[in-house]
């Protein structure tokens, strides 16, 4: 997870306005790297990212976008530049499902709320080994947020402080913080983490590439961790691993579809002969027929 500062509601303009995307210059007009702007290059799909808008301290966190593309680095420019029209190059990373929050979240408050909670975290931060970059100091024994952390990064204890809500995944969000349609936001965006953590998981115990007999799809923003019990039907299996297939973006789709399914000795088959596409007749139908196992180690069924 991360948060994103931004003072101004224009946000680079047109195609790069707030919500749409994370932008910053790769380096600063002296030349040096400033790792706020660095972590835009280091963002991957299905990261959370949690808005903090407005002019600190009159800032509000107003909701949470999911991150669509990993960062990149680009030549392309905001059509609205300011103070960064020095740069040549910038780092760019696409955002999506903006989830607002009914009511914003207002930043004064929650350094007058939760200033002991934070301090400690700010202190407890300044001892590890590697630090984490986050999104305000202490100066003169008081909290405000760091000049120019424009992404920094938010773990769940920081989270939970911010929120009142226990980031864990099968914790309850404490209604008494927030109001209830807030709480339904952060339930969903807790929703999506837990789904995150369960198919980086997955893709890493694949060894990120498709297990669909065949298939040779190894690129990560191809690739999804699917359930292979769906979460509403089997609430026992969410989250596990053994419960989980790395398929590529259209295999996936096709198990959804039903176009295939895998029994119990993974292997790939169809129930009945389905009216489906040209793809999937062509791509997926020869592996059924000829009763193909999908490429998955049995290690990963161990229970
Ligand atoms: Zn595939």
């Amino acid at each position: 997870m991360f948060i994103e500062m931004s003072r101004d509601a224009d946000h680079g303009g047109k195609g790069w306005g707030f919500s749409t995307c994370l932008w910053a210059p790769i380096k600063k007009e002296n030349g040096a790297q400033w790792p706020f702007w660095s972590k835009v290059r280091q963002v991957l799909p299905g990261d959370v990212v949690l808005h903090l808008k407005g002019i600190p301290p009159n800032a509000h966190f107003t909701g949470f976008s999911v991150v669509a593309s990993a960062g990149y680095k680009t030549e392309s420019r905001p059509p609205i530049l300011g103070q960064w029209a020095f740069s040549k190059e910038f780092f760019r990373s696409d955002l999506t499902d903006y989830m607002p929050f009914p009511m914003p979240i207002s930043l004064k408050s929650i350094f007058s709320t939760r200033k002991e909670e934070l301090s400690e975290y700010f202190i407890e931060n300044k001892t590890r080994s590697v630090r984490k970059n986050i999104f305000y100091v202490i100066q003169s024994a008081r909290l405000q947020c760091l000049n120019g952390a424009y992404l920094s990064e938010l773990d769940e204890q920081l989270a939970g402080i911010i929120l009142g809500s226990d980031f864990s995944e099968e914790s309850e969000v404490r209604s008494q913080d927030v109001s209830v349609e807030t709480a339904h936001v952060i339930r969903s965006v807790k929703a999506r983490i837990g789904q995150k953590k369960f198919s980086d998981l997955i893709k890493s115990n694949y060894g990120s590439k498709c297990c669909f007999p065949g298939c040779d799809v190894t690129d990560a923003d191809f690739l999804v961790g699917a359930h292979i019990a769906r979460w509403a039907d089997r609430i026992d299996l969410r989250g596990r691993a053994d419960n989980g297939l790395c398929l590529c973006l259209m295999h996936d789709k096709a198990f959804e579809k039903g176009f295939f399914t895998i029994d119990e000795n993974l292997n790939v088959k169809i129930s009945e002969v389905q009216e489906s596409g040209q793809w999937c007749m062509r791509e997926v139908a020869p592996y059924v027929v000829n009763g193909f196992r999908l490429a998955v180690s049995l290690l990963h069924l161990t229970h």
